[in-house]
């Protein structure tokens, strides 16, 4: 297709505009859901991919006023991803980004009590936040990654008593590490140079 499309889906801008190979902006090409990968300044402009039904509908609203929108009327795409599921009876939710982060706290509950709200923080800074068994606390935590607030958050902040632990590493795999692009090679000569895909193996 010409497009930067990859295992992980098809590089976008924030307007949901799809790249092209060579990282240039389509003006006629929009992507959105599952088969998007999209830059989100709340979490250092990471291209995220996101596989959540909430998402899909948030962003194709984006894309489809982006549409039928001149360039100034364009909306970005910066709806938090958020999911959850229901696992061995637990109730869990999640919002933010928990994979960008480098510590984490247990901020309300507890694992004996299989009740309880990890807070994740990057540099200083709430990202993420995942609750078992206690999602009435997520609308707070929510505020706190929207408003970039300080990591850990501060002792008697939420609706009940903070169990006042010690924020550990949360050790996620470096997503500098991750790169599941395709592998490309510089052809030709400036001002004219090319990209063409190299085969796995070849
Ligand atoms: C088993 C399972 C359970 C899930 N559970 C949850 C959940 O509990 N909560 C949650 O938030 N999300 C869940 N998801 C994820 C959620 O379903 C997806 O994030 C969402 O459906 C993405 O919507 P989409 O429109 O981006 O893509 P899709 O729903 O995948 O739609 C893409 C459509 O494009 C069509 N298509 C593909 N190729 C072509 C082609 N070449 N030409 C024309 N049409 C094509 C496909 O047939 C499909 O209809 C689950 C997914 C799976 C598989």
């Amino acid at each position: 297709s010409g497009l930067a499309a990859g295992p992980r889906g098809i590089t976008c801008d924030a307007g949901c505009r799809a790249f092209d190979m060579y990282g240039i902006v389509t003006d006629d090409v929009f992507v959105a859901g599952d088969v998007s990968r999209f830059p989100h300044p709340l979490f250092g402009y990471q291209l995220l991919s996101l596989e959540h039904w909430g998402n899909a509908v948030a962003q194709a609203e984006v894309a489809a006023h982006n549409m039928v929108s001149p360039g100034p009327l364009r909306r970005p795409h910066l709806a938090l991803p958020t999911f959850w599921s229901t696992q061995f009876g637990l109730n869990i939710k999640s919002v933010g980004v928990p994979t960008f982060s480098d510590q984490v706290v247990i901020a309300q509950g507890s694992l004996e009590a299989r009740r309880l709200a990890m807070v994740y923080g990057y540099q200083g800074r709430v990202t993420a936040a995942v609750t078992v068994d206690m999602a009435k606390s997520l609308d707070y935590y929510t505020h706190l990654i929207e408003t970039a607030a300080p990591f850990p958050p501060p002792p008697g902040a939420a609706d009940r008593a903070i169990a006042a632990d010690i924020p550990i590493p949360s050790d996620v795999p470096d997503p500098k590490g991750l790169s599941h692009g395709p592998t490309v090679a510089l052809t030709g000569h400036l001002p004219d140079r090319r990209l063409t895909l190299v085969q796995p193996g070849g």
